[in-house]
């Protein structure tokens, strides 16, 4: 795919150049600017939160075994007692 993606730092989504971020954020990188990835990030498209198992964050981990889980269990709501203050 000639299409690299988009930048990996947080709230940034240009074009990536270089190192998996963009021009201006590889820049900063480069200067030792950028914050060294401690975690692997969610693989999910569009998607970089910190990695939880399976390549995927934990809400996209989940997501998936719950979509391949199928409709089994309803969670149980429980019941919240109108608290009065
Ligand atoms: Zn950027
Ligand atoms: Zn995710």
């Amino acid at each position: 795919m000639a299409n690299k993606g988009t930048c990996k730092a947080a709230e940034c989504s240009r074009e990536v150049v270089g190192k998996g971020y963009c021009r201006k954020h590889y820049r900063m990188w480069r200067h030792g600017e950028m914050p060294k990835p401690r975690y692997k990030t969610c693989t999910f498209e569009k998607c970089r939160k910190r990695w939880f198992r399976g390549s995927l964050c934990e809400e996209h981990f989940k997501a998936k075994r719950g979509a391949s889980a199928g409709a089994a269990a309803a969670p149980a709501a429980p019941a919240a007692p109108a608290a009065t203050a």
